[in-house]
C-alpha cells in the first residue's frame, strides 16, 4: 500500500492525456482514414474503385459519369483509394463531416 502511494499522487497530479473536444481540436495520425474525397477531373472512368469497395457504397452520377460514394454506407476502410490508379480517390483526415454528407 504504501508502495503505491507516490503514484497515485503523481497520476493526480499529471495532465490527462485526453483533450476537451470539440474546444480542443485534436489532430489524426498519420493514416488515419476519415472522408475519402474526390477529385473527380482527374477521374479515368476505370471503375477500379467500384470493384474493390467491400461495402458497395459507391455508384455511377449518371449526369457526370464519375464516381460517387455514399458516405452512409462507406465503412473507410481505403480499398477504393488504394485500388485508384490516378489517386482521384483519396482518405483524408477528415472526421467531422456530419453536415457535409452528400447523396
Ligand atoms: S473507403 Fe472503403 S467502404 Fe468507403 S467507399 Fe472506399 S472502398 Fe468503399
Ligand atoms: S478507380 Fe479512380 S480513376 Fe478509376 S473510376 Fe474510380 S475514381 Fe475514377
Amino acid at each position: 500500500m504504501v508502495k503505491i502511494l507516490p503514484k497515485v499522487l503523481a497520476n493526480l497530479l499529471r495532465k490527462p492525456f485526453t483533450v476537451k473536444y470539440p474546444y480542443e481540436k485534436v489532430e489524426p495520425a498519420d493514416g488515419y482514414r476519415g472522408k475519402p474525397s474526390i477529385t473527380k477531373e482527374k477521374c479515368i472512368r476505370c471503375w477500379q474503385c467500384i470493384r474493390a469497395c467491400p461495402d458497395r457504397a459507391i455508384s455511377i452520377d449518371k449526369e457526370t459519369k464519375t464516381p460517387v460514394i455514399w458516405l452512409g454506407r462507406c465503412t473507410y476502410c481505403g480499398e477504393c483509394a488504394e485500388a485508384c490508379p490516378t489517386k482521384t480517390i483519396v482518405m483524408t483526415k477528415n472526421f467531422e463531416f456530419l453536415d457535409q454528407y452528400e447523396k
